[in-house]
């Protein structure tokens, strides 16, 4: 099976996309862990889209189509991925689907995470990630267990993204709204849409894509 989690930053996308991996063992491909790798690393593409990142816009679609091409055309890629913040625009998502019918795959749902402006700005500024395993947790609604120890590694080093800041913060949802919610209708037209209520408890979410999964 073969998933995309469509939603705004700050609906719930990553945190979902972990639980699926560690409960279904699926394997999550976020292009916005692959970028900020990129930037990381220093390498060509990573020069070439961290100031664009950093400002809250969006890659571009060769950039991002060329990233996750490579992942699918390997010999050896076998789907049963959650694609988390792919496709982004309706050229990105033309070009997806045609890269999975080379494989012979077809995408079998996409869940949109529908959640307030409100509440997004308020997720992603409390927002911050465990350095070595990448769990994400937030200040108020997801705290360690422990005060400052990952619950899954023990690590004791947390990051908070750049982007995570109310100025990044209104290019990126008026990139969403404008680029990316006409997939919406892209993907109802197609039959393949399923509505999540993102506002819900974190295990409420998961039930409720567990359904529309069903
Ligand atoms: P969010 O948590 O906001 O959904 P991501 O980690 O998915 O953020 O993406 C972070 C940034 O990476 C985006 O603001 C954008 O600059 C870039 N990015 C990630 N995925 C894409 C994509 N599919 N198309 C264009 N840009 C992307
Ligand atoms: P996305 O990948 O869509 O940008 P994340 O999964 O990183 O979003 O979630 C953004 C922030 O909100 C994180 O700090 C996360 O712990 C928290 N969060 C995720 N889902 C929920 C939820 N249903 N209720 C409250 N907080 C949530
Ligand atoms: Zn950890």
């Amino acid at each position: 099976m073969n998933i995309v989690l469509l939603g705004p930053p700050g609906a719930g996308k990553g945190t979902q996309a972990r639980i699926l991996v560690e409960r279904d063992g699926m394997v999550q491909l976020s292009t916005g862990d692959m970028l900020r790798s990129a930037v990381a690393a220093e390498t060509e593409i990573g020069k070439q889209v961290k100031a664009v990142m950093e400002s809250g816009g969006l890659v571009t679609d060769e950039i991002v189509v060329g990233i996750i091409s490579d992942r699918i055309e390997q010999p050896d890629f076998k789907g049963n991925v959650i694609f988390d913040g792919f496709p982004r625009t309706l050229a990105q998502a033309d070009a997806f689907g045609e890269l999975l019918a080379k494989k012979g795959m077809a995408l079998d749902a996409v869940i949109e995470m529908r959640c307030d402006d409100e509440k997004l700005v308020e997720r992603v500024t409390g927002r911050f990630t465990c350095h070595t395993c990448g769990e994400g947790y937030h200040t108020s609604f997801k705290k360690p267990k422990v005060e400052g120890v990952c619950d899954k590694c023990g690590g004791t080093e947390f990051t908070h993204r750049h982007d995570d800041n109310a100025d990044a913060m209104r290019s990126r949802l008026l990139a969403y709204y404008k680029e990316t919610s006409p997939l919406v209708g892209y993907y109802h037209a197609k039959d393949t849409l399923a509505l999540v209520d993102g506002t819900a408890e974190i295990d409420e979410v998961t039930a409720q894509i567990a359904e529309a999964l069903n």
